[in-house]
Order: C-alpha cells, then sequence, then structure tokens
C-alpha cells in the first residue's frame, strides 16, 4: 500500500514526512528502508504481532508495512507545469490514497502562502490542481475516444461517459464525488486513475493544545470535518510537531508521553487505522521459530490469493489453507491445544481470509 502526502508549502508535511520515517526506521528489520529521500517505509502497528512472535519465540517478526510518499511542491499552477508540478502529480498517480495534509495552527512565526489560515481554500487549491490534472487526461482520452466513437458501440458509449465525467470536474467537483452507473463505470474509472479519483485522508495539522479534546474546540478543523462529510473522505486531527517528538521516543516513554498528552493513539497510528479502513485492507498473520509475520490484503481476498501475497507459487500451488484465529491460538497455549480443541480449521480455495487469522498454506511446488 502506497500512501502520497501533499499539500500546500508550510503546511507540515516534512515534518509528519520525517516523523513517519523516522518511526520506519526505528522498527527497521524491513529490507528495503531507503529507496528515495522522498519514500518512507513505515511499520504497520500490530500488538498481536508481538504476542505472537513471543508465543513462538520468532527469531524474527516482520510488521505489515506502508509506504509513504513525500510530494512536496504541489502550489497553485502546478497543473500547467510550474515548480516541476507536472512531475508532482505524476507521483501522485501511482499511490493509492492521498494524505492531504491541511494547516489549522496558528503560528504567527511560520508563514502561510496565501497570508492567512483558510483550511478550505487550501484544499480547494490543491483540489484544483489535481481536477486540472485531470481533465488534461480526460480531454486526450475524448480526443482518441471520438475517432471510434462514430464505428464502434462501445466506444460511443465510454465517449457519453467520459463527457459526463469531464462536465462533473469542471463543476470543480472531485470524480471521488460522482455517482457512478454500473460496473462497467467503475472499470473505466479505474483505468482512467484520475488523481481525485484516488481516497482521500485529511490529515487536520493542529497545535499540541488541540490534542486532548480531538480538536473539537478548533474551528478550522471543524470546517474540513464538515467538508470532508459531503465528499466522503476521512478526517483527522494530529500534531506534526508532537508525531516529530513521539519518533524519538522509546516505545515505553512513547505510551508515557501520550498519557500526559491525553491522547492514546499517535497520529502515526490514527492514519495508518484510517488509511486500513478507507483502503478497505486487513491483516492475516504468519508465524513460527523463524519468521512471525503480518501480511495486508484486501477485505474480501481469498485464501489463494492471500498466499500469492506470500509467494506466487503458493497461489499457483495452493491446496488447502489451515487457519486458527490468533487470540484462540493464544488461548490455547499452543497450536496442538488449538488443533484438539478443534480451532484450526482446514480452509479451502473458496475461504475469505479474516482479520487475525494466523495461517499455515499447504501447496504443491
Ligand atoms: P511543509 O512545507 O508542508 O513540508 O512544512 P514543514 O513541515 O516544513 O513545516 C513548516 C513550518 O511549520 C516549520 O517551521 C515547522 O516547524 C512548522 N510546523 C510544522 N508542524 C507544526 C505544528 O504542528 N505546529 C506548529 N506550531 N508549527 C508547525
Amino acid at each position: 500500500m502506497k500512501l502520497g502526502i501533499v499539500g500546500l508549502p508550510n503546511v507540515g508535511k516534512s515534518t509528519l514526512f520525517n516523523s513517519l520515517t523516522k518511526a520506519g526506521a526505528e522498527s527497521a528489520n524491513y529490507p528495503f528502508c531507503t529507496i528515495d529521500p522522498n519514500v518512507g517505509i513505515v511499520a504497520v502497528p500490530d500488538e498481536r504481532l508481538k504476542l505472537l512472535g513471543d508465543f513462538y519465540q520468532s527469531k524474527k517478526v516482520t510488521p505489515a508495512v506502508i509506504e509513504f510518499v513525500d510530494i512536496a511542491g504541489l502550489v497553485k499552477g502546478a497543473s500547467k507545469g510550474e515548480g516541476l508540478g507536472n512531475q508532482f502529480l505524476a507521483n501522485i498517480r501511482e499511490v493509492d490514497a492521498i494524505v492531504h495534509v491541511v494547516r489549522c495552527f496558528e503560528d504567527e512565526n511560520v508563514i502561510h502562502v496565501d497570508g492567512c489560515i483558510d483550511p478550505l481554500r487550501d484544499i480547494e487549491t490543491i483540489n484544483l490542481e489535481l481536477i486540472f490534472s485531470d481533465l488534461e487526461i480526460l480531454e486526450r482520452r475524448i480526443a482518441k475516444t471520438t475517432k471510434t466513437a462514430r464505428m464502434d458501440k462501445e466506444a460511443a458509449k465510454e465517449l457519453e461517459f467520459l463527457k459526463q465525467v469531464k462536465a462533473h470536474l469542471e463543476d470543480g467537483k472531485p470524480a471521488s464525488s460522482m455517482e457512478l452507473d454500473g460496473e462497467e463505470q467503475e472499470l473505466y474509472m479505474k483505468e482512467y486513475n484520475l488523481l481525485t479519483w484516488k481516497p482521500v485522508i485529511y490529515a487536520a495539522n493542529v497545535s499540541e493544545d488541540d490534542l486532548a479534546d480531538d480538536a473539537a474546540s478548533n474551528e478550522y478543523v471543524a470546517k474540513v470535518r464538515e467538508y470532508a462529510k459531503e465528499t466522503g473522505s476521512e478526517v483527522f486531527a494530529l500534531c506534526a510537531e508532537i508525531e516529530q517528538e513521539i519518533s524519538e521516543l522509546e516505545e515505553d516513554e512513547k505510551k508515557e508521553f501520550l498519557e500526559d498528552l491525553g491522547i492514546q493513539q499517535s497520529g502515526l497510528e490514527k492514519l495508518i487505522v484510517a488509511s486500513y479502513r478507507l483502503l478497505g485492507l486487513l491483516s492475516f498473520l504468519t508465524a513460527g521459530e523463524d519468521e512471525t509475520r503480518a501480511w495486508t490484503i484486501k477485505v474480501g481476498t481469498k485464501a489463494p490469493q492471500a498466499a500469492g501475497k506470500i509467494h506466487t507459487d503458493f497461489e499457483r500451488g495452493f491446496i488447502k489453507a489451515e487457519v486458527v484465529n490468533y487470540q484462540d491460538l493464544l488461548d490455547c497455549g499452543s497450536y496442538a491445544g488449538a488443533r484438539e480443541k478443534g480451532l484450526v480449521r482446514m480452509e479451502g480455495k473458496e475461504y475469505v481470509v479474516q482479520d487475525g487469522d494466523v495461517i499455515l498454506f499447504r501447496f504443491n511446488v
């Protein structure tokens, strides 16, 4: 899973990104930690992993990961190629979801590019750039499809759809807010890969004082929440500066620090939970002496495809999956114990993998 961080300059993107990558570096038994300075690999916090790793006394515990891409440089005029804008827009096209950081903190020492704090204006500025970029794609596609539409019924149908999407965007609305009519239109949208069709999580960057009551009294955040509700997006409040401090702490210090702030979860954790929910993801686990590991899949994934996440051979040669819920396994004290109680199930090709399943795949090579 890949998330792109966007936002106007000076809203706290780099501060957030640095705290994410730092947190990632801490949990670094991951082989590809620094690919690129703008890409950070972050472990998905998962208490089950540690417990399961202890249970098996695994040599290695490997979390599921999320990749974050810092897409700085998205400014007004980006879609016209200003400030290397087009390159940044191309980077966004590759992500699964967008984390849009909006400034909701007051600080005289930090200049706002447009003079004052106004999160809705900021959101609109960025979203307009995304819309412009999408319109370019649509126009190219329309030109191409117009040629074939005279001879080809399918193409004619698509052309009509393309024009509908274009009109929707020209109204200043993101493609994601368009009601689609049937599976065919869903497939078209998938193919176009429009920026404004991607799920968005708004990260409202607030001051430290706003954290305790989840920014309930911050009027800027209230506006962002209202906007997100209308557009079907998620919002959460965080303080990028505090995230940076948290990322420098040890695990046990972290708990205490969060308690002092009156919060249970760091912004990073909230962000990961929100993206899992938004993208419809879950984690299943594999466990053993050598390695205990979490794997990310989409809700609804069947056993062979889940096996394919580990290795393509596992999917091709899939025979069955031995499945036990992680809590059941821990409660029983041993795998054999769970088996005796009938809690280890044999599942076949049609089994839909559940969050927290501990799975042993049987396959032919
Ligand atoms: P970017 O341009 O969006 O990447 O913004 P930066 O992360 O570089 O932040 C711009 C400035 O705002 C820096 O001086 C940060 O220290 C400051 N800043 C970032 N987050 C916060 C915050 O939560 N509160 C306050 N008061 N300042 C912040």
